[in-house]
């Protein structure tokens, strides 16, 4: 689904921030980025959202070149749904208006009755005329989540989404997003420096370091089978 080739971007002479990664996300896949803060994770999301311009190599979803250093496809047209880690919900817009708010698909009248729908799959519908400041962290996070579904795109972006959140919800908010995901046949990209979300929340993981990748695998395959010692010192597999 998404084919990440060679991508590569510096922001100055000291190198680049993500070097060459090679990577490809399937269809109905959670996609782990894991690696050290300063890795180079949210500015590969980035890349692939539209909010960079690429150096070098090609960001692909579906076939469709969105990203290369000759192609810019603006982000609101890259069919990619986000959520970024601080939810960034419009504070004057309702609940429902905020989910509502990019469902220019669908005729207005239609447009409310669809977003209180998907405001009930996570678990929000009875909040739907409250204001953002009203929410707490976890709520607003549901809410950013049903505003990245809504418009059913293939692939949702997801930067530290869980990181604001207490142990106890992050770890419920783990299985109720992804389930949500499974069930709407969505893939997912998840930026995290924290081993433990992606091993329990992706099918897959990249473990990074200094821009690059060091492994690709499977939950199991990182841990038991690390491949460098990067990534067995990251996931504490050395003593
Ligand atoms: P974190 O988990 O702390 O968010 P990260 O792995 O997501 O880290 P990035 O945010 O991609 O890492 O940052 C990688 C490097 O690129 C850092 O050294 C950062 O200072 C640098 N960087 C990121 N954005 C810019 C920018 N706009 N201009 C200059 N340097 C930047």
């Amino acid at each position: 689904l998404l084919t990440v080739s060679n991508l590569s971007k510096a922001f100055d002479e000291s190198g680049p921030v993500v070097d060459s990664l090679d990577f490809e996300v399937k269809e109905d896949e959670i996609f782990a980025l894991l690696g050290p803060s300063g890795c180079g994770k949210t500015t590969c999301l980035r890349l692939i959202a539209g909010f960079e311009r690429a150096d070098k190599g090609e960001v692909k979803v579906e076939g469709r070149l969105l990203e290369s250093p000759s192609q810019h496809v603006a982000p609101q047209n890259r069919g990619i749904g986000f959520v970024f880690q601080d939810y960034a919900l419009f504070p004057h817009l309702s609940v429902i208006d905020n989910v509502a708010f990019g469902l220019t698909d669908i005729p207005k009248h239609k447009r409310n009755v669809y977003a209180e729908e998907v405001l009930c799959r996570t678990g929000m519908g009875d909040y739907k005329d409250r204001n953002p400041s009203e929410l707490s962290g976890g709520q607003q996070q549901r809410v950013a989540l049903a505003r990245a579904i809504a418009p059913k795109p293939k692939l949702v972006l997801l930067d530290e989404p869980f990181s604001n959140l207490d142990a106890m919800l992050r770890d419920s908010m783990r299985k109720e997003v992804r389930s949500i995901l499974k069930k709407a046949g969505m893939s997912a990209l998840l930026v995290t420096h924290d081993q433990e979300e992606a091993l329990s929340f992706a099918d897959r993981i990249a473990v990074m370091n200094d821009g690059k990748i060091e492994q690709v695998g499977t939950p199991e395959e990182v841990y038991y089978n690390p491949k460098t010692k990067f990534v067995a010192q990251f996931l504490g597999r050395t003593n």
